[in-house]
């Protein structure tokens, strides 16, 4: 392995400059989980490392005066899980991240650096996307937002250009009547990566779902914003034709490979099944605000 420079940036601006003068060799630094066991594996050798730990933005957890939350791209995944009042508005957000490795991974792993290393499978994405969440993300031209679904755009890859860093992830205001949980089938009971992973997120009013996001990982070359099991959501009291409906939209979407974790059919199965369960967690959570389910 050649020399590393490695830079504790104590602004944005700051990990802006010093990720640009990496000349493309540069990484950001959160939790180090994915980086620096890739770096071991010599999968990764940046010429530059960027810890963004200092800076007080990705670090912070913000409730914002609408009601939503703005968690910093390098909080670690055992702030987010004792932050009561994120996980009474987002327990499918929380149990997502929360599902990331073990607890000593906990302790460092960030919702950020698991979007950014941008694997379908991983497994806060599909709970933020049914979220809604916003990436802030900021560059040598200032700051921009995307929605979690655009961010990645491929296994590995995603759409952040030279330069720059994701600062936050903004969750929505919720309204009331609203829940949220993500699910995931591993062959394992623990550390282990999703065969399949469901996100969902519905609002409910007089037993009538009002609103509903769907996402799906580990099915495509990107975690999925699944429209069509939303739309079969909507306007229905959550029966069993709605379900099927949205189940089999989920199946639809799916675009998997065959490893050895689960094959294309296996998979493409799972998805609906799934799909049917976090849909039920949500909507009883919509109706109690309990946080708590099935993982
Ligand atoms: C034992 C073990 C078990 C695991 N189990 C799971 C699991 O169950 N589910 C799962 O999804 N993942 C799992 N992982 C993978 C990993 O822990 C997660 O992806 C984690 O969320 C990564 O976060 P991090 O803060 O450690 O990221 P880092 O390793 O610091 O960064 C990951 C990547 O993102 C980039 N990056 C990080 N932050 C930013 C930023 N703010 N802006 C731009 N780029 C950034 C880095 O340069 C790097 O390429 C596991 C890993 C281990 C070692």
């Amino acid at each position: 392995m050649s020399d590393i420079r490695y830079v504790a940036a104590e602004s944005l601006d700051e990990a802006v400059k010093a990720m640009l003068a990496a000349g493309g060799q540069g990484k950001i630094l959160a939790g180090g989980t994915d980086l620096l066991v890739q770096m071991r594996s010599g999968a990764q050798n940046p010429g530059t490392i960027v810890d963004v730990k200092k800076i007080d933005e990705v670090m912070q957890i913000v409730e914002l005066p609408d009601g939503g939350f703005r968690i910093g791209a390098a909080v670690s995944g055992a702030v987010i899980g004792e932050h009561r009042k994120l996980a009474a508005a987002w327990p499918g957000v929380v149990e997502a991240v929360n599902l990331i490795g073990s607890k000593q991974v906990q302790g460092r792993a960030s919702a950020g650096g698991n979007l950014c290393n941008s694997s379908p499978a991983a497994d806060s994405v599909p709970a933020l996307v049914a979220a809604g969440a916003k990436v802030v993300i900021q560059g040598p031209n200032g700051r921009r937002e995307v929605p979690v679904e655009a961010f990645p755009t491929g296994p590995g890859r995603n759409c952040l250009a030279p330069g720059e860093l994701v600062v936050s992830l903004t969750l929505p205001p919720r309204p009331p009547g609203s829940g949220d949980a993500y699910l995931r089938l591993i062959p394992r009971t623990e550390m282990d990566i999703a065969v399949v992973g469901v996100g969902v997120s519905l609002t409910l009013k007089d037993g009538v779902c009002t609103a509903a996001r769907v996402g799906l990982g580990a099915v495509a070359p990107t975690v999925l914003l699944v429209e069509d099991a939303a739309k079969a959501l909507i306007g229905s009291k959550l029966d069993d034709a709605a379900l099927e409906k949205a189940a089999a939209a989920c199946s639809a979407a799916c675009k998997p490979i065959n490893d050895k974790r689960g094959t294309i059919a296996y998979r493409t199965k799972i998805a609906g099944v799934l799909l049917k369960r976090a849909t039920a967690i949500a909507a009883r959570r919509a109706t109690s605000n309990v946080p708590g389910g099935m993982h």
